[in-house]
Formats: C-alpha cells, structure tokens, sequence
C-alpha cells in the first residue's frame, strides 16, 4: 500500500500543530514546530483565515497524517464506518485505531505509528501466535498482539521489555513477555487526539 515518504516535520508544520510522527523527537527541543511554528513553504508566514471547507479539509489531512494513510485507504475507512451502526465520525476514528500498526503502537511496543508499521512490515509481530506483516490489518476484541520469538533478542525489543509504558484501556501489555491483548474496542473517549470528526463527516457528506 502507497504512503507518504517525505519530511514528516514538514507535515506537522504544514497543520499548525505537533502530529507526534518522530517518537522520541517531537518531545525534545529539536521538533520542528517548536522551533518554526509556521507553515512550510514561500508564503508560510502569511496568515489566511479559513473557510468552512477550508477547515474541514486541514481537520481531514492532520487526521490521514496522524495514521500516516493517503486518500484512497482513509476514505475506505470512512465508507467502512458509514455502513456501521452508531455514530459515524466515531465509528471512523475506532476503524483507524484497530489498525495493526495503531495497537502496536498504542500498546507501547514502538516510539510511533511510523515505527510501528515498519516493526509490523519486517514481520516482527504476531496476532494469535500467526506472523501478521501487513500494518492495515484490523485487529478484533481479544486480539492477542505478540513479538516474533526470533526478534525478541533484538536490542530494540530487549530495551522494550525493560521500559513499561502506560498503555490506554481498551489494550493490556505485558512487557516483560512483549505480549499484548486487545480488550475492548477504543470509545471516543479512550482516543486522545485532538480531533474534530464532525468536520470530516461533513466533508465527506456534501
Ligand atoms: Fe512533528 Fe515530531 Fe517533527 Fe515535531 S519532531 S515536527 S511533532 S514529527
């Protein structure tokens, strides 16, 4: 699947505000939008007041670029939530949540979504004891999320299970097994991007 490879700084300057795509990085003084909080680009200084649609469409690309997808895999998302019963813009943001490389981030298992779907790429973890490489896969309630037996000597995994992380509600994780399980599916609630959803429905909905 197609995804964006360019500067992530650039986007969370393109968006006004930090995206948390670098791990480590976006918590230090070296992150890009503390030190040039301003647009990218010739005229990023310049200040513009946006339209409706002009809001709609920044709310729709800070919300791609926080899971790292293009067009075409996030308006599927969005037609998948569509057809679910409830409340469409949160139906949207829990599809995006079960992503294989969400859970392993939101379990702690990796310093981004960015590194996550590169860990779950090379095929270090497993869903139910089977590798899973594929980052878009959709994990289900009772879902248990596991490293690779052969990766677990790795230096990045052995750092891992010596540094416990809080973890949000809806997933327990083990770290000194790097072993994690998906309790429930992620409420609106338990989602703690600061999201506008309604403003995606209703770009999506004209
Ligand atoms: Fe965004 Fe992180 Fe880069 Fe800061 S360091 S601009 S939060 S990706």
């Amino acid at each position: 699947m197609a995804r964006y490879t360019g500067p992530s700084c650039r986007l969370c300057r393109r968006e006004g505000q930090k995206l948390y795509l670098k791990g480590e990085r976006c918590y230090s003084d070296k992150c890009a939008v503390s030190k040039r909080a301003y647009a990218p680009g010739q005229h990023g200084q310049r200040r513009t007041k946006l339209s409706n649609y002009g809001l709609q469409l920044r709310e729709k690309q800070k919300v791609k670029r926080y899971y790292g997808l293009l067009e075409g895999q996030f308006r599927k998302y969005f037609d998948q939530a569509e057809k679910m019963e409830g409340i469409t813009g949160e139906n949207f943001l829990s599809v995006l949540e079960t992503r294989l490389d969400n859970v392993v981030f939101r379990m702690g298992f990796a310093s981004s979504r960015k590194e996550a779907r590169q860990l779950v790429r090379h095929g270090h973890f497993t869903v139910n004891g089977k590798k899973v490489d594929i980052p878009s896969y959709l994990i289900s309630v009772g879902d248990v999320i596991g490293v690779k037996e052969k990766s677990l000597s790795s230096a990045k995994f052995k750092a891992l299970a010596e540094e416990a992380k809080t973890v949000p509600a809806w997933v327990e994780s083990n770290f000194e097994k790097l072993e994690g399980k998906v309790v429930a599916l992620p409420n609106r609630s338990d989602i703690d991007l600061p999201i506008e959803e309604h403003l995606i429905v209703e770009l999506y909905s004209k």
